[in-house]
């Protein structure tokens, strides 16, 4: 990787701001997993060791209006921080202003202070999502050099990443260290074989990855909605299963050059209804129903998927193989996590989303080399397309 490091610039004593992401899940104001903290704190916790003034930036959902702001107020999370850390975390209120500068000031070395969701600045004319010009200004002249440590957002150009580093000096921390050299890794040094599973609602969503990572794999598993319209390039019938009619021809494309690299389901499972209730029945693919839809991969298609990932040296896994949220519809996501999970002397890597989700909820969290924290962005990243916020920081 060419990008400064932590370890690369010189952060003793001074003024770091940090983007961090601590887009965590809330329910009121209490927070239902905190994993997104926790993976802030090695950086944290660097910083803190050099005796830098720590000033952290950071998101929570979407700020649209007013009404917004309480719901995404990062309070809490100050809090949690707080406790995560053994040490008080300063909370400011406002994303400018004196009352922030102020804050700021009183720091001394080792302390730490969170700033307000950067994203109600968007309530006026979306400017941390907009990368406002002045406002990544701004922020910038708060602090001596800058830290971009929050992978989940790295896919996007917003003012609290691409702004300020455009200011400074700037590095990237052992979070996003972390992810690009797993995820970087994997794609370009692997291990064989090579196994890939992608699933997931759109083949539109993951034509970058699929034409990225066919030519890399060994193999490419395709499970989930996306698998549908393979089918139906294949001649098949789908049902009501979700089909995109304009992939058809992307998908004939895929398999034309994949020759035998291609995985695909051989069994479904089909409801009458989107529903965990719904009525279900194991049909091979040729013969789903006209008014049914596939929601899940079938048995013999989990018992295909295993034969295809044992003996696996690197997993690379993105999007959920049926709809896993409903439990009657997990059996090929969990499928898939077991066979992964149990691989030996492999590295396994988890893209964000719901396959992250599945393999968290299984408790295989600690079978897997790496659950990315960063969904959209670690898509962006086995696509090979550029993510703006690592490319603004400074070269080595
Ligand atoms: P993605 O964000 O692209 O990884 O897609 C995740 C979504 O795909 C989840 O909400 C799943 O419910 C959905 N999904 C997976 N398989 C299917 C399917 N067979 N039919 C409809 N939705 C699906």
């Amino acid at each position: 990787m060419n990008k400064k490091t932590l370890k690369d610039i010189n952060v003793k004593d001074q003024t770091v701001l940090v983007r961090v992401d601590f887009n965590v899940p809330m329910e009121g104001e209490t927070i239902t997993d905190d994993g997104r903290i926790v993976a802030a704190l090695e950086t944290i916790n660097y910083l803190i060791d050099q005796g830098s003034k720590v000033v952290l930036f950071a998101h929570m959902g979407r700020v649209k209006e007013k009404a917004d702001k309480a719901k995404n107020d990062l309070a809490p999370v100050a809090k949690r921080l707080g406790e995560l850390l053994d040490q008080e975390v300063a909370f400011s209120p406002v994303t400018r202003g004196q009352e922030l500068e102020e804050a700021i000031k009183a720091l001394k070395g080792g302390d730490v202070l969170l700033v307000q969701n950067t994203r109600y600045e968007d309530i006026d004319g979306n400017k941390e999502s907009g990368n406002d010009a002045e406002l990544g200004k701004y922020w910038a002249s708060l602090g001596d050099v800058f830290v971009n440590d929050a992978f989940g957002t790295a896919h996007r150009a917003h003012a609290s990443n691409v702004g300020i580093a455009s200011h400074l000096d700037s590095a990237v921390g052992f979070l996003i260290q972390k992810e690009l050299e797993v995820i970087g890794g994997a794609i370009d040094h692997p291990k064989r074989p090579l196994i890939v599973i992608l699933g997931g609602a759109k083949v539109s969503d993951k034509i970058g990855a699929i034409e990225n990572l066919l030519p890399k794999a060994d193999k490419v598993i395709v499970g989930g909605g996306m698998a549908y319209t393979f089918l139906k390039a294949q001649g098949l019938e789908v049902g009501k299963s979700l089909l995109e009619e304009d992939q058809i021809d992307f998908a004939k494309k895929v398999m034309e050059e994949a020759d035998d690299k291609l995985v695909l389901p051989v069994d479904v499972v089909v409801a009458d209804d989107f529903s965990n209730d719904a009525n279900t029945q194991v049909v091979a693919i040729d013969a789903i129903p006209a008014d049914w839809e596939g929601l899940d991969c079938g048995p013999a298609t989990v018992k295909r998927f295993e034969e295809v990932l044992d003996g696996a040296k690197t997993v690379i896994w993105n999007g959920p193989m049926g709809v896993s949220e409903m439990p009657a519809f997990a059996h090929g996501t969990i499928g898939v996590a077991t066979a992964t999970a149990k691989l030996e002397d492999a590295t396994t890597i988890v893209g964000g989303g719901d396959s992250a989700a599945a393999v968290k909820e299984l408790g295989f969290e600690e079978d897997f080399t790496h659950i990315s924290t960063g969904g959209g962005a670690s898509l962006t990243y086995l696509e090979g397309s550029p993510l703006p916020g690592i490319d603004a920081i400074a070269d080595k």
